[in-house]
Formats: structure tokens, sequence, C-alpha cells
């Protein structure tokens, strides 16, 4: 059955221009592109879209990022994309990413690392309400 995930090309990619490329890796793996739009977001924005992260050490230097430049937040869909996205996207440390990945390819370090993939069902569902409408989602 076909599953929905959320995702971002975060602002390091979009500044070096590796946004077409990364699309092409998804597109490429299966993804039907679903929404797709590019926002700048406040740091408060990027507090509520991160706030499970709000105890962890890195979540001034992350929030701080993710304000830092324009994005491009995306639902995509395929079977098994939740999963699937994980996978090609890489481990989050892009020294630790396999060979292929988007991480791997594209990544700079653990704090610039070009993507983000929700990471289950629920937090997918939030991720997706959070940038998209109703109407955006067709
Ligand atoms: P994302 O949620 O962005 O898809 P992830 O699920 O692979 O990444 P998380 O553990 O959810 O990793 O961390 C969220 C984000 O916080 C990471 O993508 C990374 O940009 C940043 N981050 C995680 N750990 C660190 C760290 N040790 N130092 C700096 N930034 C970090
Ligand atoms: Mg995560």
């Amino acid at each position: 059955m076909s599953q929905r995930t959320f995702s971002i090309i975060k602002p390091d990619a979009v500044k070096k221009g590796h946004a077409g490329a990364i699309l092409a890796e998804i597109e490429k793996a299966g993804f039907k592109i679903v929404s797709i739009k590019k926002v700048s977001i406040s740091k408060a924005q990027a507090e509520g879209f991160y706030y499970v992260h709000s105890e962890r050490p890195f979540f001034g230097e992350l929030t701080e990022f993710m304000s830092s430049g324009p994005i491009f937040p995306m639902v995509l869909e395929k079977e098994n994309a939740i999963a699937d996205l994980r996978k090609l996207m890489g481990a989050t440390d892009p020294a630790k990413a396999e060979e292929g990945t988007i991480r791997k390819q594209f990544a700079a370090s653990i704090g610039e690392n070009a993507i983000h993939g929700s990471d289950a069902e629920e937090t997918a569902a939030f991720e997706i309400g959070y940038f998209f409408a109703g109407y955006e989602l067709k």
C-alpha cells in the first residue's frame, strides 16, 4: 500500500545548487512528488518543527541552520515511503553514510546534512501538516 512521507531539502543543499540533483535521486528511487514549495522559515518556526529535539545540546545550532536560508519542504509518496526515504538519505552523519546515499553525495557534516526525512508514521503526519494545507496535497 502506498504511503506518504515528508522531506526537506535543507539550506546547505539549496545554497550549493544541489536541489535539482537531490530531486532527481528521489524520483529515480520511485517516489512521486505529491507537493513541493520553496520557503524560508523563522527560528521560531524551525523550533516548532524540531520540538522533539528541544532538550538536545545541538537544538540552537539546528534551528539557526534551518532558518538560515530557503528550503524545499515536500511530500513524497510510494510504497514503504518512510523507511525507503531514510535508506536513500543515508546516516545522519555523512561520514557514516553508505555510498550512493544522498547524504554521502551532498552532505558536508552532521549539522549541514542536506536532507530531512520523517522517521515514523506519526511524525510524517505532524510534519506534513506543519508545512502543507489539505488543498496543497491533491
Ligand atoms: P532529520 O530529522 O533532519 O531527518 P535524522 O533523523 O537523521 O535527521 P535526528 O537525530 O532526527 O537525525 O537529528 C535531527 C537533525 O539534527 C539532524 O539531521 C542534524 O542536522 C542535527 N543533528 C543531529 N545530531 C547532531 C549533532 N550531534 N550535532 C549537530 N547537529 C546534529
Ligand atoms: Mg530525525
